[in-house]
C-alpha cells in the first residue's frame, strides 16, 4: 500500500509536541512492515534541514489568491529515518524557526497544502491512501474532492487523524479566494460557525475519521470547543485509536541522553543515578521522591494548577518531596512557576523552555509525573514515563483514561478526577506514602515498564482503517 502522510510537525524534523512523535514513528513501524510511506512536512529553517541531504524532485508555483509562491519539493536522501521524508519549500512562508505562532498562518499552512496536492496530481500514479493530521492539513480532503485542479485524486481516500481538537484552523469567508477553483454549490461545506473551519471541513469531508486515543473520541461527542454536533454525525466513519510510542527512541537501555543506561533488571540502579544527576544539576535532594511536570504550561495541560498545587503540596510535606517542572507556554504560569524558586529552593525547580535531553533525562530520573490536564486527546507523557519506571499521576481524562490505571484498583499509576488543586495535592500525598513501601513501588514500576505500548501492534489498526476506505471506493 502506498501512504501519505501529511503533517505540519515530524520528530525529528520539527517537534513542538505528541503530534511531531506520532508523525515521526507511526510511517516507520508502516514501512516495517512492508507499505511505502512518504512523509510530507513544511521545510522551516530547522537544524535538521541544515544537517542533512535533499534532493530537489518537483518545484511549481503556488498561487494563493494575487499572490504567487515558488516551491521546491525536497527529498531527504539518506533514508536514515525509516520512511521517506519530503518537505516542501516555500521560503518566504516557512523559511522560519518556529512552527507555529505566525500571523500568516493560515496563508502557510493553505500554501503548503496547495503545494503538496500539486506535486502529488502531477505524479504518474495517485497514493493508495491519504492520511491528514490536524487542522493544518485539514482543507485537504475537501480539495482532493471539490478543486477542479485536483479532479484526479477525486477517488483517493483520504483520512484525518485528530490529535487535538481544540485547535481548529479558522478563518474567515475574505480568504475563499485562496481556495483554488471548485464549484461554488459545495461552498458550505467549508462553513463552520460562521467562518471557514479548517478541522471541520477535515471531518465533513475524509472518508474516515481518527482520533489518537478510543476515551478522546467518546468525550468530543459532548465536549469538542464546538465540534461536538459534528462529531456526533460522523461517529458512522470515526475510531479512535491509541497511539503508541516509538521503543527505539524511547528506550532508556539506549537513550544517550540519559547518565546511565537501565533496563528492567537493574532499574533501582539505573533510576537512581539520573536522579541524582538531575539533582544535581537543579539543586534538589536525590533522597526524597522527585515529581516532575514535563509539558506545555497551558490550561489545557493544567498548568495554570502547577504554581498552586506546587506550593501547597511543598509546604504541607516541605522535607518530603522535590518538584521539578520541565516547560514553557502560557506566561502568567511561567513567571508563577519561576517565582516559587525564592520559597522553596532545595526542593523545587523549574526549567522554563524546551528541551528535548533534559525531558529524557527527567522522564528517567523522576519518580513521578503530573499529568493534571484539562483536555489530553491521548498523551504520550505518561507512556514514556512508565517505559522509564517513573508513575505517573494523572487525572482520568481523554487517553489519560485509556493508559492509566490507580494502584488501588492493582493499577499502573495514580488518578484523581477533578481539574483542582485539592485533587493534585490529595495524589502527591498518596504518592509519598506511596514511595515509602518500596514493594508496592517497585511493583508499579515494574508493571510499566512491561506493558507493550509500542507501535508495532498499534499500526496494524491504521491499516486496517486504510483497507476499509480503500475498499468503499
Ligand atoms: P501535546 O502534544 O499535547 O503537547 P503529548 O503528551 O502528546 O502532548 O506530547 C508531548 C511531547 O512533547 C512529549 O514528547 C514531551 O516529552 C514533549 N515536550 C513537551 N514539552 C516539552 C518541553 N518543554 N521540553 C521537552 N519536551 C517537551
Amino acid at each position: 500500500m502506498e501512504i501519505f502522510h501529511i503533517s505540519a510537525e515530524c520528530y525529528p524534523i520539527a517537534k513542538v509536541g505528541g503530534l511531531a512523535d506520532v508523525v515521526g514513528a507511526l510511517p516507520k513501524y508502516q514501512s516495517n512492515a512492508g507499505h511505502r510511506v512518504r512523509v510530507v512536512v513544511p521545510c522551516y529553517d530547522t537544524k535538521f534541514r541544515k544537517e542533512n541531504e535533499f534532493e530537489c524532485v518537483h518545484w511549481g508555483h503556488v498561487k494563493l489568491g494575487n499572490f504567487n509562491f515558488p516551491f521546491n519539493v525536497l527529498k531527504e536522501t539518506t533514508d536514515r529515518l525509516g520512511f521517506e521524508l519530503y518537505q516542501i519549500e516555500i521560503p518566504e512562508l516557512f523559511d522560519r524557526k518556529d512552527v507555529y505562532g505566525h500571523q500568516d498562518d493560515i496563508e502557510r499552512f493553505l500554501s503548503f497544502q496547495i503545494a503538496t496536492l500539486d506535486w502529488i496530481i502531477g505524479r504518474n500514479e495517485m497514493p493508495d491512501v491519504i492520511n491528514c493530521h490536524d487542522h493544518h492539513t485539514g482543507l485537504i480532503p475537501f480539495m482532493m474532492l471539490y478543486c477542479h485542479k485536483y479532479n484526479r485524486l477525486q477517488y483517493t481516500p483520504s483520512m484525518i487523524t485528530i490529535h487535538n481538537g481544540l485547535y481548529q484552523g479558522q478563518f474567515s469567508f475574505d480568504k475563499l479566494y485562496y481556495v483554488p477553483e471548485f464549484d461554488l454549490s459545495h461552498v458550505n461545506v467549508l462553513e463552520w460557525g460562521n467562518c471557514i473551519n479548517s478541522l471541520a471541513v477535515a471531518i465533513k469531508c475524509a472518508w474516515a475519521v481518527t482520533t489518537v486515543s478510543p476515551n478522546y473520541l467518546n468525550e468530543i461527542n459532548f465536549s469538542a470547543n464546538g465540534l461536538e454536533a459534528l462529531f456526533n454525525m460522523v461517529r458512522y466513519k470515526s475510531k479512535g485509536i491509541l497511539n503508541g510510542i516509538d521503543i527505539e527512541v524511547w528506550d532508556p537501555a539506549t537513550d544517550t541522553a540519559l547518565e546511565k543506561n537501565y533496563s528492567i533488571k537493574n532499574y533501582e540502579v539505573g533510576k537512581q543515578e539520573n536522579k541524582e544527576k538531575l539533582c544535581k544539576l537543579f539543586n534538589l535532594d536525590p533522597t526524597k521522591p522527585l515529581f516532575s511536570f514535563i509539558g506545555r504550561l497551558l490550561e489545557e495541560k493544567g498548568g495554570d494548577l502547577l504554581p498552586h498545587a506546587s506550593a501547597v503540596a511543598l509546604s504541607e510535606n516541605y522535607q518530603k518531596l522535590n518538584i521539578l517542572i520541565l516547560g514553557s507556554g502560557n506566561s502568567m504560569i511561567e513567571s508563577q512557576l519561576s517565582s516559587l524558586l525564592q520559597d522553596y529552593k532545595g526542593n523545587y525547580n523549574a526549567f522554563i523552555g524546551y528541551n528535548e535531553e533534559l525531558a529524557h533525562l527527567i522522564y528517567a530520573g523522576a519518580d513521578f509525573l503530573l499529568m493534571p490536564s484539562r483536555v489530553e486527546p491521548c498523551g504520550l507523557n505518561q507512556m514514556y514515563s512508565m517505559r522509564y519506571g517513573t508513575i505517573p499521576i494523572v487525572r482520568r481524562t481523554g487517553g489519560l483514561k485509556d493508559t492509566v490505571i490507580d494502584f488501588g484498583d492493582g493499577g499502573n499509576g495514580i488518578c484523581h478526577d477533578q481539574a483542582t488543586v485539592g485533587d493534585v495535592c490529595y495524589s502527591i500525598q498518596r504518592a509519598i506514602k506511596l514511595y515509602d513501601d518500596k514493594k508496592q513501588l517497585n511493583k508499579i514500576r515494574k508493571m510499566g515498564m512491561n506493558t507493550d505500548h509500542s507501535w508495532e501492534r498499534v499500526c496494524q489498526e491504521y491499516i486496517e482503517m486504510y483497507k476499509q476506505i480503500i475498499d468503499k471506493r
